[in-house]
């Protein structure tokens, strides 16, 4: 039954596979054998197929979590170095069909106020992300065929493109919005998307129909297989998910290690990112009455399983989380976050008080995007506002090609430099620039590109500062 080439839902997240395999980890947790097999594989730094990191995620053995640790922190090293990219969400529209129990957005929610932002208030939005130095942005919506339909995603995606305020730019536009058909991906995909992100939520079948009572998304396996049909239509950067805190963890890791598997095994390209949010408080919605919430040390075995089993993929963690809390799974395996967001819609151009009502869920990390970057550059930290992959054509699986070879540093590191000069340069604090211009002389001094390249991102950086922008690799 299990088949992990196959486009069913039910077969490449076969139910008894996942069963299985929590088995096979229970009974092997404390196999010392075992498990220094596994992490002989591992530290290959290939990856791990979702049995084999699911009897690491288990593991009991003191010293052996602490090799598992010091191998995430080494993988994340290899394969992203120090480059933290940087992103926001947009909201754009909080109508919704759906029933979904632990979103403050479902229909049943009367209390909250419905917005849906207007072409010019998106502009606005927008302008409002560019002052802060964002150039990669990741829209939200919900479900609504109505109010929400493909054409108003793409008009918003056109709009989005077309603003240029002062020196700004959004250069990447990644879309978080509901499973939808091949025709509509296909549409995505011309509109010039970066990467299609759709939150599993939870593998468990019988927990997302309870989850889901009503609309569209109770509809398992149109939701599971989503990302296939985003593959078909051409789309080969997706992003994949699951909310922690709806099922059991050890169930929805197995699983998302099945999905990313499936990707590969089924169009040769696994997930370009993964997400790990947790679910939190908000409007109408109480976290303490899922029962499968995880606490930190939890959270940062799974974040740290995730980077040994796939270290081609990105790991992405949003503001959901704390300061202190990011500040761990930083080294152990993320290598993108947002910073400076907002969940309500229209909550950058003009933020009200009333706004925190239609919030999409309480944030824990409410700094500045500045104070965000200098934290991140006090932290050893290079954040990145590159969006050249894409741009260069550099998807799917070319750029797990790139990745693969960990040839990724060649073109990440000096674009990871460019943008943050035009970031010290456009936007930045004076107490951040000055750490900034301190930070990339050293970034530049061990940069191992090679003399070529770094004799062009110097050229790049003068010419920065004489006011030109866009440079990449
Ligand atoms: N509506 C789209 C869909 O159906 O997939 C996606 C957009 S939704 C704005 C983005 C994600 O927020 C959801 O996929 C869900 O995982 C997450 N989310 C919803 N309620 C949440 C809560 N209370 N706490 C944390 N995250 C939540």
């Amino acid at each position: 039954m299990y088949n992990p080439k196959s486009h069913k839902a039910e077969e490449f997240i076969c139910h008894q596979e996942v069963l299985d395999t929590l088995e096979y980890a229970e009974k092997n947790k404390n196999n010392i054998e075992v498990i220094d097999k596994i992490l002989a594989k591992a530290r290959l730094k290939k990856g791990l197929t979702h049995r084999e990191a699911a009897v690491l995620l288990d593991c009991e053995i003191e010293e052996k979590n602490k090799e598992i640790f010091d191998l995430a922190m080494e993988i994340k090293q290899d394969y992203y170095g120090n480059r933290i990219v940087l992103f926001a969400p947009l909201y754009l529209s909080n109508y919704c069909v759906n029933g979904c129990v632990y979103c403050p957005y479902h229909h049943q929610n009367k209390h909250i106020p419905r917005r849906k932002l207007t072409q010019e208030e998106i502009k606005n939005e927008v302008i409002a992300l560019q002052d802060m130095g964002h150039k990669r942005l990741a829209i939200e919506s919900g479900e609504d065929p109505v109010n929400n339909p493909i054409e108003y995603i793409l008009e918003s995606l056109k709009t989005i493109y077309s603003v240029k305020h002062k020196n700004g730019a959004i250069r990447r536009v990644n879309v978080n919005i509901a499973a939808t058909t091949v025709e509509n991906y296909r549409k995505l995909h011309e509109a010039g998307i970066g990467t299609y992100v759709l939150f599993q939520e939870t593998y468990n079948k019988e927990t997302y129909e309870r989850l889901h009572p009503t609309g569209p998304k109770h509809n398992y396996a149109y939701h599971t297989e989503a990302m296939d049909r985003a593959m078909e239509a051409g789309i080969d950067d997706v992003s994949l998910g699951v909310l922690f805190g709806l099922e059991l963890y050890r169930y929805e890791f197995t699983a998302l290690m099945m999905h990313a598997e499936h990707l590969e095994a089924a169009f040769g390209v696994g997930p370009h990112a993964i997400s790990v949010p947790r679910i939190k408080k908000a409007d109408d919605i109480d976290p303490s009455a899922f029962d499968n919430g995880i606490d930190d040390d939890t959270f940062a075995k799974i974040v740290a399983c995730i980077r040994i089993a796939t270290p081609y993929t990105g790991m992405i963690i949003s503001t959901r989380e704390s300061e202190q809390c990011r500040e761990r799974l930083l080294k152990l395996g993320i290598s993108q976050m947002s910073g400076g967001s907002k969940t309500s819609v229209g909550g950058y151009f003009n933020p009200m008080p009333e706004d925190e009502e239609s919030s999409q869920f309480d944030i824990s990390d409410r700094r500045p995007l500045d104070e965000v970057i200098k934290w991140l550059m006090e932290l050893g930290y290079l954040p990145s506002f590159c969006t050249a992959c894409y741009r260069a054509g550099r998807t799917g699986e070319r750029f797990m090609e790139v990745c693969k070879q960990q040839q990724i540093h060649n073109f990440c590191h000096p674009n990871a430099i460019i943008t943050l000069k035009e970031y010290l340069e456009d936007y930045a604090s004076t107490e951040t620039k000055t750490l900034g211009e301190k930070f990339i002389q050293h970034e530049m001094d061990i940069l191992e590109s090679g003399e070529k390249i770094k004799h062009a991102v110097e050229e790049d950086l003068v010419k920065i500062e004489h006011g030109e922008r866009d440079f990449r690799f």
